[in-house]
């Protein structure tokens, strides 16, 4: 003890209601690669273009990562969204696939799953999560109502918009400062949503939503007593809380590495009160679940459960499978315990983490601290001679791209958009690259040629040119929209 990093990280934690912190939770405590809880039976090959083909394929592609061809990329970075590799138990359970209309056995395998695994009693099962949003959240909003919710998502934005109602962030400001390393970013603000309630009474509220491991604020967790505190609050108003709790193994995961009193809790048991201070949720297996597709909601209210259970034979499928494959049913049954595991979300996150600790050893500008499923890189301060409209995490992503044919994904202005009323473009705080880690898919030694690919780019980082746009498509113009390299 004693040692710099404890006097740094106690000094850190003053004032906080962690007692006890571990050193491991930071990406700058000095870390070795994670040791892998399994080994390989099968592989894919995969190959590094040459330089030549990667600048050929970066221009092809208008400088967007959305356009290239994933026969060009060495490292996929773009998502963890249905990017997992199974097990070979869930292989093998995929065999074991009972494609029944009605009555499947792998529905209730895998509500016996869900039932174990986060205490739920009731499931609706659906294609992939934003099926699911669609049935809770047209269920729950009515015209005119609030969704407050710690930060916001795409797709569940949209689901919240289309039955008339609006999001409104009450996530706590620490989770929109890129240097802030609050352990718990994705805590709500109970003095926002105060104000909510205040500014325009609790029956406006349709429910109060809360994600796992906020997506946009960097994978960053919810403390189980901000859960606890927010169930408290939301009873003296009779409001439901709602959870979209697809990355909640890793959110289970970090409260029992940072939150006093659960050092030694199993996750299952961290899960299962998560989940308790809720009504009900919805899941997206994409992520957590270890799986490439499928979704559900899940609910302790007998109301929710039927109201969304005769919806989902209109929209999904039978509610005995919701329109997954029985086969699917039963790799999520058997992922969803997977990725509750121990050695498994130990190795998941400190893997984010490894990629985290080689950028910021060498001076990398990263958002901090690093969270479950990637590692953000900081364009403004990656490519300060860039102006915003000379897109620096776009010229980012597509740089490091070319340098190593590791793809990854733009968070920042493209994203954003252009103002609907003024047309003008929103350059909003964070201007960010994502490197996105699939789970158990890259080893250790991809994490290294990845930071090595980045530290590089770093080291020459002023002669990076920046981007022109030449074509912007009206909606969500990060996905097609086109550039072309201005002289430096
Ligand atoms: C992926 C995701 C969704 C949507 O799920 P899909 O399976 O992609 O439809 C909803 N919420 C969060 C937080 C997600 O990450």
């Amino acid at each position: 003890m004693g040692n710099r990093w404890d006097v740094k990280y106690k000094n850190l934690f003053q004032g906080l209601y962690i007692s006890s912190f571990n050193k491991e939770s930071f990406s700058d405590y000095k870390m070795k690669p994670p040791a892998e809880p399994f080994k390989i039976k099968v592989i894919e090959p995969v190959r590094v273009p040459s330089e030549q083909e990667r600048k050929e394929a970066i221009r092809k592609a208008g400088f967007n990562t959305f356009l290239l061809l994933s026969d060009d990329v060495y490292i996929d970075l773009l998502t963890d969204s249905g990017t997992a590799a199974m097990s070979d138990n869930q292989w093998a359970g995929m065999m074991l696939g009972d494609e029944a209309y009605a009555g499947s056995k792998n529905f209730y395998n895998l509500e016996k799953s869900v039932q174990d695994v986060l205490g739920y009693k009731y499931l609706v099962p659906t294609h992939q999560g934003r099926g699911a949003e669609h049935l809770m959240y047209s269920n729950l909003v009515k015209p005119g109502q609030l969704v407050p919710r710690n930060m916001y998502f795409t797709t569940s934005k949209v689901h919240v918009e289309l039955p008339g109602g609006k999001m409104v962030d009450v996530i706590i400001d620490e989770a929109h400062d890129p240097e802030n390393t609050n352990p718990f970013k994705g805590n709500v603000d109970f003095n926002k949503l105060q104000k909510y309630i205040d500014d325009y009474g609790a029956d406006k509220i349709a429910f109060v939503n809360v994600e796992m491991n906020v997506n946009m604020a960097g994978g960053q967790p919810v403390s189980m007593e901000n859960l606890r505190k927010l169930r408290e609050f939301c009873n003296n108003y009779k409001l439901k809380i709602i959870f979209d709790a697809t990355r909640s193994s890793e959110n289970a995961y970090f409260i029992r590495e940072r939150e006093k009193g659960y050092e030694n809790t199993p996750i299952v048991d961290i899960l299962n009160e998560m989940m308790s201070y809720s009504d009900g949720c919805i899941y997206s297996s994409k992520k957590d679940c270890l799986v490439n597709i499928g979704g559900f909601l899940a609910t302790h209210d007998k109301e929710i459960f039927e109201a969304t259970r005769s919806m989902v034979v209109v929209y999904e499928g039978l509610h005995t499978y919701g329109g997954m494959a029985g086969r699917d049913m039963e790799a999520v049954a058997r992922g969803l315990r997977e990725g509750a595991q121990y050695e498994y979300l130990k190795y998941r996150v400190n893997q984010v983490r490894y990629l985290g600790y080689l950028l910021m050893e060498a001076g990398v500008p990263i958002v901090k601290p690093t969270g479950g499923h990637a590692v953000f890189l900081n364009a403004l301060k990656f490519l300060p001679h860039l102006a915003r409209d000379q897109w620096p995490a776009q010229t980012l992503s597509a740089a490091i791209y070319e340098d190593s044919a590791v793809r990854t994904m733009e968070r920042g202005a493209i994203s954003k958009g252009r103002d609907s009323e003024t047309g003008e473009n929103i350059f909003p705080k964070l201007e960010l690259v994502r490197l996105t880690i699939p789970r158990r898919v890259y080893t250790n030694t991809h994490m290294e040629y990845t930071a090595n690919s980045v530290i590089n780019l770093y080291e020459k980082r002023e002669i990076i040119p920046g981007l022109k746009m030449v074509y912007e498509p009206k909606y969500l113009r990060f996905f097609q929209a086109k550039f072309e390299q201005l002289p430096l």
